[in-house]
């Protein structure tokens, strides 16, 4: 349970490492902020630029180039990338030749507007630029700024297989679809990632083969909306309906692609992220029923329990529709765990529509949750149209009001675990203690326990004894 989205917090703005490759000699920073989409981007573009001769450094101050993939969902996010951008300033006086790039949604949503802005910048480039980068790096070394923040039609970078920075060596996010078409009125994404399309299966079962062959575990299929997963031969999902006949007949879906992986890899954990409430479908429930390696866990965002708020949002579904796809999941999965991302103090939230999202909470008891006060991004349909018209210390009032909701209901699921035995994917040590591990069971309920003969991967059954409001505290059995 956050109250702030951060994905694996500790990579957020962390440096970046991946293992060296010989022979090439220049220094490479990169830090990488915002959703497991921008890591994984991260990690194609570690992959473009080993080819051309860099490997990763946590040395801010040898880097030959400093890289931060940034995000702009909310104002707090492009406030902390300018506050590393002065570090890098103070960081390039004593280096420089130490060149500065700014990757991702904040370089698409600025543009060349931050090379005005930010003087200290030397390359902006968008989320479909990235092959573009050793010839812009060209560009930059010959003393000129450059950019690149064109939007594609068919990137998915599914040829470019990611380098894994930071890893465990245990788990690691597949991306299979880039950009967004919901246009929800308060998010930036589809400004900032363009149009929705969907990477081709075999590139995807490649990527996770290569994946298990390096013995990993456990594999996360990333988008932004995974549901609306369709490969029809290429192109963008708004496009499908001019497809030909042949191309929609033998069209996949996201349950096909699931069960297409599950089938391949039994041996494999599998993990998706983030799934849309008007998107998901029964199929896809009934794949993850069908597949035991499939996690039985589901990030569910719904952003408010008042169907009036969702209709301002563009939400596609009401309070109703979505109860009603809880209760299938529910049914179908009983096991199933749920979380949910929420926004308080979207415009013009009244009390009582605020109400409906506190019972809706009450309703699903949700086992996670990731929750956030609204925060109007400039040029999205919202900021547009309607005021942001809720007083901060409301939004704020409203959110610690649901974050203790959340927490009650995130305890009362953890303790459903206690006096079982589930089955734990080590991950690593435990933070706070060296003589534990720590690993998630197929729910995502994170679990330590004290260290045997065992070793990171290894699929383990641990008896639960206990409990804290986040974590599960067991011994192997
Ligand atoms: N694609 C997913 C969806 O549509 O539900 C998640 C997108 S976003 C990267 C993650 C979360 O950030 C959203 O689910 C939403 O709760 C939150 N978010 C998006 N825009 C926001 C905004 N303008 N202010 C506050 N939170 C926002």
């Amino acid at each position: 349970m956050g109250s702030e989205k951060v994905i694996e917090e500790k990579n957020q703005g962390q440096a970046l490492l991946t293992d060296h490759k010989e022979g090439n000699n220049k220094k490479l920073y990169i830090e990488s902020y915002g959703c497991q989409m921008n890591l994984n981007d991260s990690e194609i573009v570690a992959s473009i630029l080993s080819e051309e001769g860099y490997n990763t450094t946590h040395l801010i101050e040898e880097a030959d180039l400093v890289l931060v993939n940034t995000c702009s969902i909310r104002e707090k996010a492009e406030q902390t990338v300018r506050k590393r951008l002065q570090k890098y300033n103070a960081i390039k006086k004593i280096n420089p030749t130490m060149k500065v790039g700014v990757l991702g949604c904040m370089a698409e949503r600025l543009k060349a507007k931050f090379l005005e802005e930010e003087k200290i910048v030397d390359l902006v480039v968008g989320p479909d630029a990235y092959r573009d980068l050793p010839n812009l790096l060209q560009e930059v070394s010959s003393g000129r700024d450059a950019i690149n923040v064109i939007l594609s039609k068919e990137e998915t970078y599914g040829d470019v297989a990611p380098v894994r920075l930071n890893s465990n060596g245990v788990s690691a996010f597949v991306s299979i679809t880039r950009g967004c078409d919901n246009m929800c009125t308060f998010c930036v994404v589809p400004f900032t990632r363009g149009r929705e399309r969907s990477r081709e299966p075999k590139s995807i079962l490649d990527e996770v083969k290569q994946l298990s062959e390096k013995n990993y575990k456990e594999i996360t299929l990333l988008g932004q909306n995974v549901d609306s997963y369709l490969w029809y031969g290429g192109g963008l999902k708004k496009d499908f309906k001019n497809a030909s006949e042949i191309a929609k007949a033998t069209a996949v879906d996201f349950a096909q692609l699931l069960d297409m992986v599950a089938t391949a890899f039994p041996k494999i954990r599998i993990r998706f992220s983030t799934s849309n409430p008007q998107d998901m479908s029964l199929n896809v429930i009934h794949t993850m029923a069908k597949h035991e390696n499939i996690c039985k866990y589901i990030h569910l965002p719904v952003q408010s329990g008042s169907t009036s708020v969702l209709k301002r949002m563009n939400r596609q579904h009401t309070r109703e529709e979505y109860m009603e796809l809880i209760d299938h999941i529910k049914k179908i999965i009983p096991d199933c765990a749920i979380s949910q991302d929420m926004m308080t103090g979207f415009c013009g939230e009244t009390e009582e529509e605020h109400r409906d999202t506190l019972s809706l909470l009450e309703y699903v008891k949700y086992d996670f949750g990731f929750m956030f006060a609204y925060s109007e991004r400039p040029g999205t349909p919202a900021a547009k149209k309607m005021p942001d018209d809720i007083p901060l210390d409301v939004k704020k009032r409203r959110l610690a009001e649901i974050i203790l909701v959340q927490q009650k209901h995130s305890l009362l699921r953890l303790k459903q675990f206690v006096g079982k035995t589930v089955e734990i994917l080590i991950e690593g040590s435990s933070k706070k203690s060296d003589a534990h591990w720590k690993g998630r069971n197929s729910q995502n309920a994170v679990a330590v326990f004290p260290k045997g003969n065992e070793k990171i991967g290894d699929f383990v059954n641990v008896y639960i004894e206990d409990c804290t409001s986040a974590t599960l505290l067991g011994k192997r059995v």
